[in-house]
């Protein structure tokens, strides 16, 4: 198949990236010099018995105490310790912070890594990154992802297509939620909900039908299942609620409400921010088509990271990533394989 403009652009940036990587760190000891270097400068090149005076060849690992001669692992406790494949670990690094982020293949054939090697690098990255996400983050919905799932994962149910893992999920929160609505089912839906506050003009139904919605779709079947109320009533409301600005059509006909956003993340109701959201989708499935051309379910969360560390250039300077590895603890081999996005997909609201 012949490639897009965007990417040959893309195989280009990354030829020309990688020599530049090149010519600063050719091999595995350029890499631990760098490293020794930056340890260094933060004062924790530091003896077990204190002494901070060290001799250390070019290009090693360790270095040896002047007093005690003994022989420590400068990278142990950061989350470098035990990682074999230094330049390419790096190398990851100064791709992503020009904004390219590179699939384990492409990683493996760059560096000359096994793929194993390569994938381990890879979602070392994301999940260090993951982990940094602010807690104001916005919560997806499933649908502003559903189309990038392409690929099964472990966590894909048997014999099922990769979305699967998204709808199990989606229909798992509209169970609670039902659950929890059939609690207090004497009292009214809109109770729940201070519609009145901000659109005060909707009928006694519309106000019904936006209390049924929430940031978990909702087909307009389901609608009148919750509500009760018979279909021509339910699909002439959405078309009132979807003018006000108060839900939103996702694909497959299914509804959101739009402003129950506001509780998970900063944003406000103003249309900037939601044409803000909108603009930072757009970019993310871009991202994605063109760095992987789709994921599965279980490693979202992990792209969603790496596109954030991408876009928000107000919180992520050079080199706070290659920092941020050495202020982290080691990473096992076990916390990379049980990774699995939570039922919560998340994004900061970034303009971008
Ligand atoms: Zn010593």
């Amino acid at each position: 198949m012949a490639k897009s403009e965007a990417e040959v652009a893309l195989d280009i940036a990354i030829k020309k990236t990688y020599r530049a990587f090149s010519r600063r760190v050719r091999t595995d000891g350029d890499a631990s010099d760098l490293i020794f270097k930056k340890l260094k400068q933060q004062k924790r090149i530091r003896c077990q018995c204190g002494c901070m005076k060290v001799q250390r060849s070019k290009g090693s690992r360790v270095f040896i105490c002047m007093t005690c001669k003994a022989k420590t692992y400068f990278t142990a406790g950061t989350a470098y310790e035990g990682a074999g494949r230094l330049r390419a670990r790096l190398g990851v690094i100064y791709f992503a912070e020009r904004n390219l982020i590179l699939t384990a293949s492409k990683v493996s054939q760059l560096f000359k890594v096994g793929s194993g090697t390569a994938r381990s690098i890879v979602l070392n990255q994301a999940i260090i990154l993951n982990e940094t996400m602010p807690d104001s983050a916005l919560e997806l919905t499933g649908q502003e992802v559903a189309s990038l799932i392409y690929r099964r994962s472990c966590e894909t149910p048997a014999r099922r297509p990769p979305i699967a893992e998204q709808e199990e999920i989606d229909n798992e929160v509209s169970q609670s939620e039902a659950c929890k609505n059939a609690g207090n089912s004497e009292t009214d839906f809109t109770e729940n909900v201070d519609v009145d506050g901000f659109a005060p003009d909707l009928s006694d139904a519309q106000k019904q039908v936006f209390a049924a919605l929430s940031n978990v779709s909702r087909s307009a079947d389901d609608l009148c299942i919750l509500t009760g109320l018979p279909a021509g009533i339910v699909g002439s409301s959405l078309v009132i609620l979807h003018l006000d600005n108060l839900i939103e059509e996702l694909p497959g006909g299914r509804y959101t409400r739009i402003t129950l956003r506001e509780k998970s993340g900063p944003l406000t109701s103003s249309p900037n921010d939601f044409a803000m959201l909108e603009v930072l989708l757009n970019a993310f499935h871009t991202f994605i088509k063109l760095t992987s051309k789709g994921v599965s379910r279980k490693c979202m969360q992990l792209y969603l990271a790496q596109f954030w560390y991408c876009v928000d250039k107000s919180r992520w300077h050079k080199n706070d990533l290659f920092n941020l590895y050495l202020d982290h603890a080691p990473l096992g081999h076990q916390d990379l394989r049980n990774f699995v996005s939570s039922n919560r997909l998340k994004l900061p609201l970034v303009s971008i």
